[in-house]
């Protein structure tokens, strides 16, 4: 027999269509809302009651509609009604970031600390977070959850830590944070979040291989819009494919892995910083001219043989991202296009859309987008 909706749910799922309309469309009128929706005018008053004395949405100013002659009260939704952290733990330091409904960041701060293995640290990170919490004025009602970005693979779950070499983090259970915070808590490998990041700032994208090209080399599998996790966790890390027999040692224990050729880390010396690099780059420094050279010979053997297997956008982020020019992309195309068999368009290499903070922010929003599916039943 077929089920039947009930009233309830129709007024539920009507709530949830007008707060997804209003989220969209960011300053919408009543009379924009009924006619877009389809929904009658006492219907549409009913439920942004509702949705207003629940806080979730706000009348904002007054702004001019196709349907009346007068300006119309503006409705938008309360962006910090729900917020989430994202936790970017490094060796040396800790990046808290805080996120409204609009994966917009609220605030931010940066601690120097060295990471360690102990029950004193992970007590003084949590500290850092309330206190962070504190100084936002937020209340624990509207946080949703903290994700931790870590250099290293998750489990499934997103509760442990399978594999941290970086770190020395290996078996990290996410209970030795969620203890100290009253908050839902979870684990997210850094180029993942990376990649939720740019896919966050480009809804539409379907297919790509994001490489995470930091201190440290990453990447992630965007499929259907979504980042493939694999059978064991550890898809996509890329870093440790063998490039040179006996090269460098890599942090895995292996030689001439992917990571001691293409990340930053292979690409700058010692005290060395992107900034300083780039500068000398650019202003045509010779030696960091053949140094950038080696570098792209490298990442265009990578990237050939990755886009030999997956044949589809590269996209270039992580820290070295906003310090990249298109004549760098031409650059590594052509390297490209001399060791391929294919005549391949330039087109499928391009630099990432978000490349500030996008490691910390990613792992903020599995958090919104749980909460806006649920809201607006997307
Ligand atoms: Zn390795």
């Amino acid at each position: 027999m077929k089920k039947s909706i009930t009233p309830s749910q129709i007024k539920q799922n009507n709530q949830k269509l007008i707060y997804h309309y209003i989220y969209k469309n960011k300053q919408v009128s009543q009379q924009d809302i009924a006619y877009h929706l389809r929904l009658s005018r006492p219907t549409v008053t009913t439920n942004l009651t509702v949705l207003e004395n629940d806080g979730l949405i706000c009348k904002c100013g007054r702004i001019d509609t196709e349907f009346a002659g007068r300006k119309a009260a503006a409705y938008s939704i309360v962006p910090d009604f729900r917020i989430s952290f994202g936790v970017e733990i490094l060796k040396n330091e800790v990046k808290i970031i805080a996120v409204n409904l609009y994966g917009e960041k609220i605030g931010r701060v940066v601690y120097e600390i060295l990471y360690e293995n102990t029950e004193i640290y992970q007590k003084q990170i949590c500290r850092k977070i309330l206190e962070f919490k504190v100084s936002l004025g937020v209340n624990d009602e509207q946080v949703l959850g903290i994700g931790f970005a870590m250099q290293g693979l998750i489990s499934p779950d997103r509760q442990t830590v399978l594999y941290g070499r970086i770190l020395s983090c290996s078996g990290l259970s996410i209970a030795s944070f969620t203890k100290y915070l009253p908050y839902p808590c979870s684990f997210i490998h850094d180029a993942d979040s990376a990649a939720i990041s740019e896919l966050w700032s480009s809804p539409g994208l379907q297919n790509a291989f994001y490489l995470s090209i930091s201190k440290h080399l990453g990447s992630a599998v965007i499929s259907r819009g979504e980042i493939l996790t694999g059978k064991h966790g550890h898809n996509s890390t890329i870093e440790h494919i063998p490039m040179v027999p006996n090269g460098k040692l890599c942090y895995c224990g292996k030689h001439g892995c992917m990571e001691t050729l293409c990340s930053l880390s292979a690409l700058l010396g010692e005290k060395e910083t992107p900034e300083s690099f780039f500068e000398r780059l650019r202003q045509n420094d010779s030696a960091t001219i053949k140094r950038w050279d080696i570098y792209l010979t490298h990442l265009a053997k990578a990237i050939n043989m990755l886009h030999l297997i997956y044949d589809t956008d590269f996209i270039l982020g992580g820290y070295i991202a906003p310090y990249l020019l298109s004549e760098d992309l031409s650059i590594l195309h052509e390297k490209i296009r001399q060791i391929t068999p294919f005549s391949e368009e330039p087109d499928f290499l391009t630099i990432s859309k978000m490349p500030r903070h996008n490691i910390s922010i990613g792992a903020a929003l599995p958090y919104i987008q749980i909460f806006l599916n649920e809201r607006s039943g997307e």
